[in-house]
Parts: C-alpha cells; sequence; structure tokens
C-alpha cells in the first residue's frame, strides 16, 4: 500500500493522537528495516524473538494480568488489565526494541491497533494487546510486576520465569551492543572518507 494511503486510512480509522503515534512509528520501523546490518545482528535480533517467546510460553497460564489494573486512575484503570502497558508508545517502542522487532522480520503491517479510545500505549485495548506476541516490544514481556510475581511464587514457576527473562536480557544487551558499534562504524565512516580525501588532495 503507498504510504500516503496508509497514512490517510490511519488518520480516518484513529483519533488524531493515536494515529500520529502510529504514523511516526511507522516510519521509524521503515527507517530501520532500511538499514544495511550484518548477519550477526539479524542473528541477534532473532534470538531477542526466540527468547521472548520462551518467555510468553512460561507465562501462558496466569491470570493477574487481566485485572491489575482495576480501580486505578486513568489511563491505568481505563481497561482492568495491562496496567504496565499504560505508558507512551514511543517510549515502550524506543530505538533499541524498534531496531531487534524490525531486524526479527516485523513490518509496519504488523503494527496493527485498535480502534477504541487510547489508554496509554497504542496498542491497548479493553481485551489486552492487538499485537501478536511476536511483534510487541521484549520489554512487554519482561516486566514482572508484584502482583505477577506473587503469582508466580504461588505456581512455582518463578524460577523458571527469571532464568528465561536473564536469557531475554543478555540477548537484548548483545543486541544492543552490535547495533550501538554498527551505528558508530556509520558515523566515523564518513569522517575517515572526508580526511582520506583531504590528505590526498593536500599531496598531490
Ligand atoms: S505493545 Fe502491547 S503489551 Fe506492549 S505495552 Fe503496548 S499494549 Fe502492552
Amino acid at each position: 500500500m503507498l504510504i500516503a494511503v496508509e497514512r490517510l486510512l490511519i488518520r480516518l480509522r484513529q483519533p488524531s493522537a493515536r494515529a500520529d503515534e502510529l504514523i511516526a512509528l511507522r516510519r521509524r520501523l521503515r527507517d530501520e528495516r532500511a538499514a544495511t546490518i550484518d548477519a550477526d545482528e539479524r542473528a541477534l535480533a532473532r534470538e531477542v524473538h526466540d527468547r521472548k517467546l520462551a518467555v510468553v510460553a512460561e507465562l501462558r497460564a496466569v491470570t493477574s494480568c487481566g485485572s491489575c489494573a482495576a480501580g486505578q486512575p486513568w489511563p491505568v484503570g481505563h481497561h482492568a488489565g495491562g496496567a504496565c502497558c499504560a505508558g507512551d508508545t514511543a517510549s515502550l517502542f524506543d530505538d533499541r526494541e524498534l531496531a531487534a522487532l524490525a531486524h526479527a522480520g516485523t513490518g509496519p503491517g504488523d503494527l496493527v491497533a485498535p480502534r477504541e479510545a487510547p489508554a496509554g500505549c497504542a496498542f491497548r485495548a479493553a481485551t489486552g494487546c492487538t499485537l501478536a506476541v511476536r511483534h510487541r516490544p521484549a520489554r512487554c514481556v519482561h516486566y514482572v510486576c508484584t502482583t505477577l510475581r506473587r503469582e508466580l511464587h504461588r505456581r512455582g514457576q518463578l524460577d523458571a520465569v527469571e532464568a528465561r527473562l536473564a536469557a531475554l536480557d543478555g540477548a537484548m544487551q548483545r543486541f544492543a551492543a552490535a547495533r550501538a558499534a554498527r551505528l558508530d562504524r556509520e558515523t566515523v565512516a564518513p569522517l575517515v572518507e572526508a580526511l582520506t580525501a583531504a590528505s590526498a588532495a593536500r599531496r598531490r
């Protein structure tokens, strides 16, 4: 779909605040997907993706996340669950998270938002998150609040979840380091090129 048409449809379907967020998020995602990255960085993005799904598999039966926000002030209490989803979209999808998603295969069309009124993250809805788990930031599965921690302890799952979270954290740290090194190289390369050209010009 043409980007201009896509943006028009988002503006027609969404409240203006969420439309602005979605358009900005999709633009950043497209820019990240256009970056040239090496196989190691892409493999690390895939590892983040796989370890995120491993955490979710361990959390599948929990119930805390469906009622944690009830009775709290807006925006947290706007829906019964998902208190940790009441934050700001751009912060939840920061550059590191968005890059990990982009290089693990998430595209602009995967960022599908609800039509109801916004209450925090652009993808938060009364029935939960509208994104498939594979397209959610790693931090969305990484956040384990006290209520959830207690439930996991009761279920005898806390150690297993913490081990998977540590593995996810390690993968994200390695991905972030590889990405930062690439960005440094991209910044330095034109400088080296200009200095080399200047030096060659002086010698002529
Ligand atoms: S992407 Fe989904 S899970 Fe993550 S903060 Fe937004 S609504 Fe919550």
